[in-house]
């Protein structure tokens, strides 16, 4: 029986299902998903298309860093060959010529991996060589989950009669700055030999692996409750599933540190109006949990300390792993789209708004269309410290625009300090994420109807239109979805700000 054949069905065989080095990580953050994933897949919430786009980012980054091996040949079976491909692997590693292998196929008691990177390090006896093996991430360190990758792809490997000298992560260098031409490589990726982590982290795998076959050959998935761990290393594409009969003041619900909530469960209390008077709470928990409108004396006078005309600012950025553009890192934040929001004394509304839609360095353009939107006069509304972050980041780029860039940061007037310290509405179920306030104080005006809903989204759908995108048609949908992404965000600030004066009127 293939694992396509025990797809969608509950375990009626003795033979548990084979499993891949996903699945493994997987059923190390939680059984129940592992189950899931293996009988019931379709359960899960699919990813949509700006995680395909992250996923997109990471592979060209995998591409790019089997370049760093000259001679290094490619196993060319796909994922769905498995036979195949551990057959060709086996050849090329008997090629003693061959100085390294791209994704080696290996299978060991009934769990198949494909491995980055093998780089040969020392040519022994009859082809018997000793290997470095590479995984390759697009992040920037070794995180805890990428000893457990390793330690799972190291015992496979062994297990498949491969001789390893280390195992280590190559990943993104943040400190490599990109001056131009040809991509530097060396600079960019950093290579860590974690052999000795991962040694310890392996002794753990047989029992492991064991408990998960174990469990995978019961009718039924283990019973676990959802929580923080749904969230870690990675986010379980089955939170919807698990967690659809929960109440909608779930205890899970309450903001803030989650150690106070396993405490709640712990006692047995399930919602938030469960919780009991005296429980130590902080001041966002305790509103939470009071669950009433609350609207402070001072929010009207701070409402009026804006000046006209009134900016409404927003800006998204894009950070990407392969720096392109001359002058910047990896990872680096670069601004690509603002919206504007202008309001006049005489109430009316108009909009201005910019979006980079090309492959090349957008900040100069970004910054020169931005500085003649807001001009010289009148409050800048801003949604948090971030478009201020960035602004002082391109003060430093274009010294040109110093003196300007500084008198915009004197004209901000951040909206998100004043909610929290001035209002609460029982529907912000504590985040005061402007995608949480808007519909609750703007019932009229959400996110719901837009394609693209948060700015990582955004992102990522940035991405994908302009270095991945080739139909024309569906970039220009992706700029159309970008560009109301944007102004809903200002807009939202025009509204907020028009329906908050109005509700300190009828406070007072
Ligand atoms: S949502 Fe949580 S409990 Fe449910 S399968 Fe995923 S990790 Fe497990």
């Amino acid at each position: 029986m293939t694992m396509a054949d025990v797809h969608n069905e509950s375990p009626t065989t003795f033979a548990p299902p084979r499993l891949s080095k996903s699945k493994f990580l997987s059923g190390l953050q939680c059984h129940k998903r592992l189950y899931l994933e293996i009988h019931q897949p379709a359960l899960a919430t699919p990813p949509d298309a700006s995680m395909q786009a992250i996923l997109d980012m990471g592979t060209e980054i995998g591409i790019l860093a089997q370049q760093r091996f000259r001679g290094g040949v490619l196993v060319k079976s796909g994922f769905r060959r498995r036979e195949a491909a551990i057959t060709e692997t086996a050849a090329l590693l008997q090629d003693s010529e061959i100085p390294a292998v791209f994704e080696a196929a290996f299978e060991h008691e009934g769990v198949v991996v494909r491995v980055d990177i093998l780089e040969r390090v020392q040519n022994g006896d009859g082809g018997s060589s000793f290997w470095r093996l590479i995984e390759v991430k697009s992040s920037t360190r070794v995180k805890d989950v990428h000893l457990d990758d390793l330690a799972i792809q190291s015992h496979v490997v062994q297990g498949a009669g491969v001789r390893l000298d280390a195992t280590c992560l190559m990943h993104i260098d943040t400190g490599y700055f990109y001056q131009g031409g040809e991509v530097d490589l060396q600079a960019l990726f950093s290579i860590e030999n974690i052999s000795e982590a991962v040694t310890e982290r392996r002794g753990l795998v047989p029992e492991r692996l064991a408990a998960m076959k174990a469990m995978l050959l019961e009718p039924q998935a283990p019973v676990i409750e959802p929580d923080q761990h749904c969230h870690a290393p990675y986010e379980c594409p089955f939170w919807a599933h698990c967690t659809k009969e929960k109440p909608q003041r779930w205890i899970y619900h309450l903001p803030g540190k989650k150690e106070i909530v396993g405490q709640l469960v712990r006692q047995g209390i399930m919602t938030i109006d469960e919780i009991p008077d005296e429980t130590k709470l902080s001041d966002v928990q305790r509103k939470v949990k009071d669950n009433v409108e609350w609207v402070s004396p001072r929010l009207d006078h701070i409402l009026r300390s804006v000046s006209y005309p009134i900016h409404h600012l927003d800006a998204e950025t894009v950070m990407l792993a392969l720096p392109r553009f001359p002058s910047t890192r990896p990872y680096q934040s670069l601004p690509v789209q603002w919206s504007n929001h202008i309001e006049l004394e005489s109430g009316e509304v108009t909009h201005q708004e910019f979006l980079h839609s090309e492959a090349s360095d957008p900040r100069r353009a970004w910054a020169e269309a931005l500085l003649e939107s807001l001009g010289e006069t009148g409050s800048i509304v801003v949604y948090s410290a971030y478009e201020e972050t960035i602004i002082r980041q391109l003060a430093d780029i274009f010294p040109e625009y110093k003196s300007a860039f500084k008198a915009i940061v004197k004209r901000l007037w951040d909206l998100l300090p004043v909610i929290k310290s001035h209002y609460y509405h029982p529907a912000f179920h504590g985040s005061y994420s402007i995608k949480s306030v808007l519909p609750a104080v703007v019932p009229s005006l959400g996110y719901g109807d837009l394609t693209i809903q948060e700015g990582g989204q955004a992102a990522a759908e940035y991405y994908r239109m302009v270095f991945l995108e080739s139909d024309w048609v569906e970039r220009d949908s992706i700029r159309e979805a970008l560009l109301r992404y944007c102004a809903r965000d200002t807009l939202a600030m025009v509204e907020l700000r028009r329906v908050l004066e109005k509700k300190t009127r009828e406070v007072s």
